[in-house]
C-alpha cells in the first residue's frame, strides 16, 4: 500500500503542497470545503516575494508562468497624509521582480492546473492514533483514513485541534473592505490616485489602503483600532449604514481619499485575528499544519508566501526523501516554527506601527522596507 496523504484546504498552502507532490508523481487527496473554485470571490491581490512565494512556485515548476500573469508594476506605492498631501511616491524599476502582485484567483488557477481537488468536502475533525492511520471526518458524515493528514485549512482550521488547543485571538484592529470596479473608466480621478499599485493613508489609529487588482478592480481597506463589538447597533449587512459609519470614523480626511469609501460597494467586515507569535505543539504522528492554520499573523504581505513555501518544502521532502516520512514532517515543523515565528514578530510589530497613534511610524516603516 502506498503512503496515503490528504490535505485539508485548497488555499495557497494546500494547493502548493499538492502541486509539488503531483510534480513528483505522488498521489494526494485534496479536500476543500468550498463547493467549487468560484463559489465565493477569491479575494484581493497577493505580493509574492522572491525568496518565499516565488521560490515555492519554482519548486512547483510554475515560476515562468507566474512571470507572465503577475503584475510587477503593482509594486508601486503612494503614501498620503489624511489631508491629501503626497508623502511618498515609489515606482518600481521595470525589471524589479522582488514582490510582483498576482490576483488570488489567478494564483489559484495557476496552482490548480491538473490537480483533482475534491470540492465541497469540508473536514470537520481529524482523529490521529487510530490503528489503521489518521481518521478524517467529513461534513457529509463520511470518514476516511490516511497515513498523513495536512491541515492547510486556514485561520479557523478544523485540523488544528488534533495537534494544539490554541485558537486565534483578536488583534484590536479591524478592516472593513470595499471595492470599485472598472476604475479607469468609471473613476479616473481615483485611478490616478491609486496608480498601478497601492495607495495608503495613515492617520491616528486609522488607515485607508486602496490596492489595484487586475481588470480595473480596486480593493479598499478601511483599517482602525476598535473593540471587537465596535459595530453594536450597526447592521453590518446594511452597506449604506456601514458607509456612513466609516465616513464619520474618517471625518476630516481629504475628499479624494474619502471618495474611495463614498463610491465603494459591498462592505465586508474583517476583524483581524492572529495565533500567538510562537505557536508550536508537541509533534503528533500522522498530522501537521501549514500556513494560516499553523501561524495566522497580521496581513502584512507574508502569510501566503510562508504558506506556499512551507507547502512546497514539505511536499518536496516527502516526495524525494528516502527516510521515514514522519521525520520529514518533524523537520518541516521545526523549520516552519522558526521561520514563521520571525515573520509573526515582524508583522505584529508592523501592525502596531501601521495602525497606531503616531502615523509617522507607519511612514518610517515604509522607508525601512522599501527597496531604494
Ligand atoms: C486583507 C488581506 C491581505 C493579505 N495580503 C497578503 C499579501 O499580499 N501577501 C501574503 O503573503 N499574504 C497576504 N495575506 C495573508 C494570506 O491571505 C494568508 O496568509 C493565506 O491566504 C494563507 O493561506 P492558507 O492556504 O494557509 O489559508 P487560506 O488562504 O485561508 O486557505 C484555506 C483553504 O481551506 C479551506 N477550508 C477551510 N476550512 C476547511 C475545512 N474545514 N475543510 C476543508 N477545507 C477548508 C478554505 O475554503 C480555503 O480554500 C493577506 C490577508 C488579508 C486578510
Amino acid at each position: 500500500m502506498s503512503y496515503r496523504i490528504a490535505v485539508a484546504g485548497g488555499g495557497p498552502a494546500g494547493l502548493t503542497f499538492a502541486r509539488v507532490l503531483h510534480r513528483h508523481g505522488h498521489p494526494v487527496t485534496v479536500l476543500e470545503r468550498d463547493p467549487s473554485p468560484d463559489a465565493r470571490p477569491p479575494g484581493g491581490t497577493l505580493d509574492l516575494h522572491e525568496g518565499l512565494g516565488q521560490r515555492a512556485l519554482e519548486k512547483a515548476g510554475l515560476l515562468a508562468e507566474f512571470r507572465t500573469v503577475s503584475r510587477p508594476e503593482g509594486q508601486a506605492m503612494r503614501i498620503l497624509e489624511p489631508d491629501g498631501t503626497v508623502l511618498r511616491d515609489w515606482q518600481p524599476h521595470p525589471d524589479e521582480r522582488a514582490n510582483p502582485e498576482i490576483d488570488r484567483g489567478r494564483l489559484r488557477d495557476l496552482l490548480l492546473g491538473p490537480l483533482d481537488v475534491r470540492w465541497g468536502q469540508g473536514v470537520t475533525q481529524v482523529v490521529p492514533g487510530m490503528r489503521d492511520g489518521v481518521r478524517v471526518r467529513l461534513a457529509d458524515g463520511r470518514e476516511e483514513t490516511f497515513d498523513l493528514v495536512i491541515g492547510a485549512d486556514g485561520a479557523w482550521s478544523r485540523t488544528r485541534a488534533a495537534v494544539s488547543p490554541v485558537t486565534p485571538h483578536y488583534t484590536g484592529v479591524t478592516f472593513v473592505e470595499t471595492s470599485l470596479d472598472d476604475i479607469d473608466t468609471r473613476h479616473p480621478d481615483l485611478a490616478r490616485l491609486v496608480g498601478d499599485g497601492a495607495m495608503a493613508v495613515y492617520g491616528v489609529n486609522r488607515a485607508l489602503v486602496a490596492q489595484r487588482n487586475s481588470g480595473g478592480h480596486v480593493k479598499v481597506y478601511a483599517q482602525f483600532r476598535a473593540p471587537l463589538d465596535w459595530h453594536t447597533g450597526l447592521d453590518l449587512a446594511d452597506g449604506e449604514a456601514v458607509r456612513a459609519h466609516l465616513l464619520t470614523l474618517f471625518d476630516g480626511w481629504a475628499d479624494p481619499v474619502l471618495d474611495f469609501v463614498r463610491r465603494g460597494s459591498a462592505f465586508v467586515h474583517r476583524p483581524l485575528y492572529v495565533l500567538p507569535v510562537s505557536h508550536t505543539w508537541t509533534h503528533v504522528p500522522g498530522v501537521t499544519l501549514l500556513g494560516d492554520a499553523a501561524h495566522l499573523m497580521p496581513p502584512l504581505g507574508a502569510g501566503a508566501n510562508l504558506a506556499m513555501l512551507e507547502g512546497a518544502e514539505l511536499a518536496e521532502s516527502l516526495a524525494t526523501g528516502s527516510g521515514d516520512p514522519e521525520e520529514a514532517v518533524r523537520a518541516h515543523e521545526e523549520r516552519m516554527w522558526a521561520r514563521a515565528g520571525r515573520w509573526a514578530e515582524l508583522t505584529t510589530a508592523g501592525l502596531e506601527r501601521l495602525v497606531s497613534p503616531d502615523p509617522a511610524r507607519a511612514v518610517a516603516l515604509f522607508d525601512e522596507v522599501q527597496p531604494s
